[in-house]
């Protein structure tokens, strides 16, 4: 891969486009950014088309040579208004197959579902005009809206903006908590490694069941009631359990040597 800074450069001249909706160009700026992050470069085709620029384009395969790339006749396009933008992958151009980071995702569809994710309404999804390579946030205009001379307001843009940087926020956030996650996890592998060093008979002290620890304490006198223990004081009684304490054999031994010490004791005094 290039840096994305070269990748973003090859898209300049759209992303730049006086013409361009402001939205859409932050938009597709972070298209190119995230798809970037994916594995997935990709380059902008087309943006802002005049209406000069759409008859044109119209005319091809039509009355020009080439294949037919649009339906829209000069002002009937997105384009045409600046609310759309074209993509194309820069390894395996139109191939929506195309799985060039080799993650078992069409490198298309992963775009595709970044764009959507951003705001953007993708010309795939067209059921007259199947279009690919397109995608546009149209604020809700039809054609005919935009024909009339209807256009987005400042606050419809700053709202697409708005939605989007909350996005990268609550992305941001999520990778912070992922990395906690983690160090939880490390420490909760570490607590348990301890204790399994700690276990003398080799068993582990994280039981599935504590019941038969905690009966068998009871049985010996160590505790009075089993339901009501917490986590903490189950594993310390598994831990006894794992090293024979609360045999009531063990438990008379130990017992009866007390005994003995204290008679000890007594007889020094
Ligand atoms: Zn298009």
């Amino acid at each position: 891969m290039t840096t994305l800074e070269a990748t973003i450069a090859k898209s300049a001249s759209i992303l730049n486009d006086a013409h361009i909706d402001k939205a859409v160009a932050y938009a597709a700026r972070k298209l190119i950014e995230r798809s970037y992050a994916a594995g997935v470069e990709i380059r902008l085709t087309f943006g802002y088309r005049s209406i000069e620029e759409q008859n044109k384009l119209y005319d091809q395969g039509r009355k020009t040579d080439g294949k037919i790339v649009t339906n829209a006749k000069g002002g009937r396009s997105y384009h045409n208004y600046g609310v759309a933008i074209d993509f194309v992958l820069i390894k395996g151009g139109y191939d929506m197959k195309a799985d060039n980071d080799q993650d078992g995702y069409s490198d298309w569809m992963e775009v595709v579902a970044i764009a959507k994710a951003l705001g953007f309404e993708w010309g795939g999804d067209w059921e007259t005009f199947v279009d690919n390579p397109h995608l546009q946030i149209a604020y809700g205009y039809s054609i005919n809206d935009l024909l009339h001379g209807k256009r987005p307001t400042d606050a419809q843009q700053n709202a697409i903006i708005y939605k989007i940087i909350q996005l990268e926020k609550r992305d941001s956030y999520m990778n912070e908590l992922e990395v906690l996650r983690n160090k939880v996890e490390l420490l909760d592998a570490r607590a348990t490694a301890i204790e399994k060093r700690l276990n003398l008979f080799g068993k582990e002290t994280y039981a599935k069941d504590y019941t038969d620890a905690a009966e068998a304490a009871k049985n010996v006198g160590m505790i009075t009631s089993v339901n009501d223990k917490s986590k903490p004081e189950l594993n310390i009684l598994q831990m006894l359990h794992n090293v024979h304490l609360t045999s009531p054999s063990v438990v008379n031994l130990l017992k009866e040597t007390a005994a003995k010490d204290g008679t000890k004791e007594e007889k020094k005094k």
